[in-house]
């Protein structure tokens, strides 16, 4: 079943280490959510297949009115064959999710929040400039769960020069505390151009300190773990049969369309990527154009997909797959390519397949790309 995702690109502030497309200024929202009403029509015949996730990223879609998610949710159901157990989810900030707006949601068919929540630790927040503060990160959860909503995810940050090991040991024991099935968590990057990248290069914050970062990313596995999460991919945590759908069905692959300035969507054989200006998105969309680029997949482009998002996995690298769907010169030399990687033991094999170990989730961009090919390494 295909997927749809679809990007609301406003914030009501810029959190400092953030290089997603969002703008701060809001006075044109009504319009985008035409906008985006007006994209879903036009893309309603891109896939034969019924919809068995829809996923609202940003941004932030809590931000949206009850009259714009009524709006996109009726021209999803009119235009669109959902399946009737599909995961629809919401990234929520804390701070929107108060009990009138929790109330209001249950009033449509989202089943699932994912909840910016970054840090329980004020200080942290503040140093991020994040909407939102400690006390919110922790009672939106528990207010989502005394509402009913159970399947919550939250985001997490680790790897910053304000996160001492205890802190980051109280935030994972939080998230524990407090229940949910579903947690993701991501090292913390200087992305270029944003307010974290300018204030390193003037010397007034330290750089991100990669060791930390590791010891992090290894001590947070380690908790989880214990804690019954389920490693399903290097970032993302699940409890049993939890695992998020939408981001599931991105790694293996599985099509969906693109909706909202800079979304991207994959149907198997091309990506196409909206255009990351949100006037100009709108001010085609109003006239029911489309403001996509579409990059046809070269069989290595798949080849080198199916590699980076893969191998991310619990599920890893399946050789059989790799022989029938590229052929044998890819499968030749995917064997090539994997044997010092075997060697020092970044890579396990079971089988036909191939995963990261422990240790060797910390290099899997490294590996990923040492396994990459060009249409020159396919024999005719
Ligand atoms: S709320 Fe999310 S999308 Fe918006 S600025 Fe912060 S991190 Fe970026």
């Amino acid at each position: 079943m295909a997927g749809i995702y679809i990007h609301i690109p406003f914030c009501k502030k810029a959190c400092h280490y953030c290089d997603f497309h969002f703008s701060t200024t809001l006075n044109n929202m009504d319009e985008m959510v035409q906008a985006i009403c007006n994209e879903l029509i036009l893309k309603k015949n891109r896939f034969n297949d019924s919809i068995g996730s829809i996923y609202f990223g940003g941004g932030t879609p809590s931000l949206l009115s009850e009259t714009a998610f009524g709006k996109i949710f009726n021209t999803i159901f009119k235009n669109y064959t959902v399946n009737s157990n599909s995961e629809i989810t919401i990234e929520a900030n804390p701070d929107d999710l108060d009990n009138q707006r929790i109330t209001m949601f249950r009033q449509f068919p989202v089943n699932r929040f994912s909840i910016g929540v970054q840090s329980f630790f004020e200080e942290d927040l503040i140093w991020m400039n994040r909407a939102h503060n400690a006390s919110e990160a922790e009672s939106s959860i528990k207010r989502a769960q005394d509402k009913g909503f159970e399947n919550l995810t939250i985001d997490l940050i680790y790897g910053y020069p304000l996160l001492s090991d205890k802190k980051w040991r109280s935030n994972l024991n939080k998230a524990i505390e407090l229940n949910i099935p579903h947690l993701s968590a991501y090292a913390m990057t200087v992305e270029a151009k944003t307010a974290m990248a300018h204030a390193i290069k003037l010397g007034k914050q330290p750089n991100i300190d990669d060791e930390q970062s590791a010891q992090q990313f290894l001590f947070m596995v380690n908790t989880l773990q214990k804690a019954n999460f389920e490693q399903y991919e290097i970032s993302n945590f699940a409890k049993e049969g939890k695992y998020a759908v939408h981001n599931t069905n991105y790694w293996k692959g599985i099509p969906f369309l693109g909706i909202g300035p800079s979304a991207h969507g994959y149907d198997g054989k091309s990506r196409q990527y909206n255009i990351s200006n949100n006037p100009i998105y709108i001010k085609n969309l109003l006239q029911n154009k489309l403001a996509e680029t579409i990059e046809i997949l070269s069989l290595a482009d798949q080849f080198n997909e199916y590699i980076m998002t893969q191998l991310r996995t619990m599920w890893g690298l399946d050789l059989l797959y790799i022989e029938q769907k590229f052929g044998l010169s890819a499968k030749k030399h995917f064997i090539n390519n994997i044997q010092k990687h075997l060697k020092n033991e970044n890579l396990v094999q079971e089988n036909n397949n191939f995963y990261l170990s422990a240790n060797g989730k910390l290099y899997a961009d490294r590996v990923a790309s040492d396994l990459f090919l060009e249409m020159e390494d396919f024999e005719n």
